[in-house]
């Protein structure tokens, strides 16, 4: 694990417990539901579940396996050339459990499936369409997708699925994408997809910079001035936080100020939502975008 001695005290939040988390679990088991808040063991979990004050309550659900065709330094997802065959009724069993469930917000991600004609996109597509049926379009759905290696036919079939929110992470900054990422994403790929999702229809695109991996401040602003150039509408910056001692090690833990500072100029420069703090992940309060700037 990450070494504790040095890891400054506005990172230290504990996970969530008392009676109300319990019988979520449980429920989740029956519903045979996976989530990447419990899988992470995310801080954030009590607050996104529970949803209220200004935010709708939100869950992260994994799809296509838990075994990645790729290897990016900073992610602790296992990797194999070949991960076991997709599960055909993952779509409709996932829309089924999660509309049970009854939470107001849902976002699918998904390990990148390179070992597949579509990369998944077809399979991705689906769940969002089950589950918009589901739930009589009632669910708010982000799906976070893989770059699908830029094929623009596989963006296409995402972005119009009928989801609210087409996000695609770009990670970090132009310099360091072959540092941090698996060798066969990258910084024009990744734009080209948000620029392609939008072109296509999608009504919000989003992406998710990682602060801590060695990135100066300037490079942060020009990021942020370039996905506004990609018309990119939602963006949030959380601290990179290293998985284990195997994985990329943390350049520099970004103070809470300087993260407030990038929030500021981030809204100052027109994203219609912006999310940065240490503790910030790119699902993390993500339906208080809806709340704030499309529902009311
Ligand atoms: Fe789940 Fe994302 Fe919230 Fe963490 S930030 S609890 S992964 S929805
Ligand atoms: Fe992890 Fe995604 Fe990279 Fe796969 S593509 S290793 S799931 S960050």
């Amino acid at each position: 694990l990450q070494d504790k001695a040095r890891k400054p005290d506005w990172l230290k939040r504990e996970l969530p417990g008392g009676d109300a988390y319990t019988g979520i679990k449980s429920k989740l088991r029956e519903l045979k539901l996976a989530t990447v808040c419990e899988e992470a063991k995310c801080p954030n979990l009590g607050e996104c579940w529970k949803g209220g004050e200004g935010h709708a309550a939100t869950a992260t659900i994994m799809l296509m396996g838990d075994t990645c065709t790729r290897g990016c330094r900073f992610c602790a997802v296992k990797t194999s050339r070949a991960p076991p065959p997709l599960d055909p009724n993952e779509p409709e069993n996932t829309a089924k459990a999660v509309a049970a469930w009854g939470i107001e917000y849902v976002v699918l991600t998904s390990v990148d499936r390179d070992d597949l004609p579509d990369y998944g996109a077809a399979h991705i597509a689906a769940t969002i369409r089950h589950l918009k049926e589901q739930t009589a379009g009632r669910l708010l759905v982000e799906a976070l997708v893989p770059d699908f290696q830029g094929r623009r036919e596989c963006v296409d079939l995402v972005a119009r699925s009928g989801l609210d929110v087409f996000a695609h992470n770009v990670e970090t900054v132009e310099r360091l994408q072959g540092v941090v990422r698996d060798r066969r994403a990258g910084w024009a790929q990744s734009l080209g997809v948000l620029a392609a999702a939008k072109q296509a229809g999608a009504r919000v695109t989003k992406t998710s910079i990682m602060l801590g991996c060695g990135e100066t401040p300037d490079e942060v602003v020009q990021t942020l001035k370039t996905l506004r150039r990609y018309d990119v509408d939602v963006v949030t910056l959380g601290q990179y936080m290293r998985p284990t001692k195997r994985h990329m090690a943390v350049a520099e833990y970004v103070t809470p100020e300087a993260f407030e500072a990038y929030q500021k100029i981030a809204e100052g420069m027109g994203f219609l939502y912006a999310a940065s703090g240490p503790m910030v992940r790119s699902s993390y309060r993500a339906g208080e975008f809806f709340l704030k700037n499309m529902l009311r």
